[in-house]
């Protein structure tokens, strides 16, 4: 029999109180092996902003990458739609071996909860509880709340004898905004991922953005999880969030600009010929050499497997790779918004940052100087469409297409 310590939590981030916890739970011998469930749509938190699941995951991941007895699990964040307790408690149970016991743990904050979630007469007669004193809650009271659980619901609580640190994840994130992360408050695996997604830049402004196109958002990225590795996820995030934020200044629609966002690269990680195989069903002869097709590739997805009809966000998918002649404020936002995403290193960028803020068309016209640089240098062909695009905004094109580009078109569409 295996005793594994479930411990749930949003992660928004995960800090140094979350491992002291983790820690705690494997020294008192009370388990066996610890499960992080990163916290999908949480039915409690419809206020609050709560960042993109793949940011929260790679963040616990990296919180405890050295713990070997330590799973970071996704299983909420795969699921559609708000997260229970009760239900995903039900899902593990289903993984495990029948004699394996699941003990959850909680700071004591969650004794004063629980009996809010859905079915906590059924989370609390299916494991035991282990809770760990948290600042800001009094010993006793925490003490007597347990006592009230133990009588209305035959609760199996015990308390975990370990001293804990007194930090909050919204104190941490306050403290991330300030540009003060230290290693006393969040792993630095940790604090290093914030700081190069600037993953809380631009918070207080999204934090205003209607809570129901984030649930929106958080749908889709469940259905582009399975599709994309962690590095293009968390791309696609940071393009989503930038491109919001751009969308905001320039009064575009904010949840077309997350979903073209969120979306732009969805084709990105399938096979070659399965990017060819969508990109050909799109119909866009033009656009079917493998660097540039999963913009098609991933809008025509984004309308058959993800549902989304909306042209704007489609147009902004299917031409993010090499622009074109005739671009909404759409397109251009998605353009540059993957070409300048926080997380991005090549040089020149602050200068199309800057302009970003204030003209998406001068943002356009640098990227695509750099990316005609960068074409020349690698002695490779301009595409029509980004030929077009320059064209239209003026900027003289040193290199044409190659002569042999139509015939290298058409052997890729076969
Ligand atoms: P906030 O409530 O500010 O958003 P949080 O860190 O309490 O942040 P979660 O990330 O959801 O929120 O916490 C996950 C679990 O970890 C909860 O059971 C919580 O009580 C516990 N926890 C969080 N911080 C600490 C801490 N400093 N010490 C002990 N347990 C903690």
């Amino acid at each position: 029999m295996t005793r594994i310590g479930l411990i749930g939590g949003t992660f928004d981030p995960f800090h140094n109180g979350h491992r002291r916890l983790v820690e705690a739970v494997l020294i008192s011998g009370q388990v066996d092996r610890v499960i992080l469930m990163v916290a999908g749509q949480q039915p409690h938190k419809t206020k609050v902003k709560v960042s993109a699941a793949g940011y929260r995951f790679e963040m616990a991941l990296r919180g405890v990458a050295d713990l070997s007895q330590v799973e970071v699990s996704d299983l909420e964040i795969r699921r559609p739609g708000r997260s229970y307790t009760v239900d995903t408690l039900a899902l593990l149970r289903g993984q495990l071996a029948p004699e394996d016991e699941i003990v959850l743990v909680y700071g004591s904050d969650v004794l004063f909860d629980l009996t809010t979630w859905r079915s906590p007469e059924i989370i609390l007669s299916s494991a035991d509880v282990l809770i760990a004193h948290r600042g800001g809650i009094g010993q006793q009271a925490a003490k007597d709340r347990a006592e009230q659980l133990r009588r209305d619901f035959s609760a199996r609580i015990d308390f975990l004898n370990a001293p804990m640190l007194e930090l909050s994840a919204t104190e941490v994130r306050e403290a991330a905004v300030r540009g003060e992360l230290d290693t006393g408050k969040i792993p630095e695996r940790v604090a290093a991922l914030i700081t190069r997604h600037d993953l809380y830049g631009y918070d207080e402004e999204l934090a205003r953005v209607d809570p129901a196109v984030w649930h929106q958002l958080a749908d889709y990225e469940c259905q582009v999880r399975p599709l994309l590795n962690h590095k293009r996820l968390l791309h696609s995030l940071n393009v989503m969030r930038y491109a919001m934020h751009l969308a905001n200044k320039h009064g575009v629609s904010v949840e077309k600009a997350g979903i073209a966002g969120l979306m732009h690269d969805c084709a990105k990680c399938l096979e070659a010929h399965t990017v060819l195989h969508y990109a050909r069903l799109a119909g866009d002869p033009e656009l079917l050499e493998p660097a540039l097709a999963h913009g098609p590739a991933g809008a025509w997805l984004a309308r058959h497997q993800f549902g989304i009809e909306d042209p704007e966000i489609l147009r902004a998918i299917h031409y993010h790779t090499t622009g074109s002649g005739d671009m909404s404020v759409l397109d251009l936002l998605i353009y540059v918004a993957d070409k300048v995403e926080p997380a991005r290193t090549y040089h020149n960028l602050e200068a199309i940052r800057e302009a970003a803020e204030t003209d998406l068309v001068q943002a356009m016209r640098l990227c695509l100087v750099e990316v005609e640089a960068f074409l020349e240098r690698e002695n490779k062909p301009s595409h029509p469409y980004a030929q077009a695009a320059l064209e239209k905004l003026g900027i003289p094109t040193h290199h044409p297409p190659a002569p042999d580009k139509q015939e290298t078109r058409l052997t890729l569409e076969q």
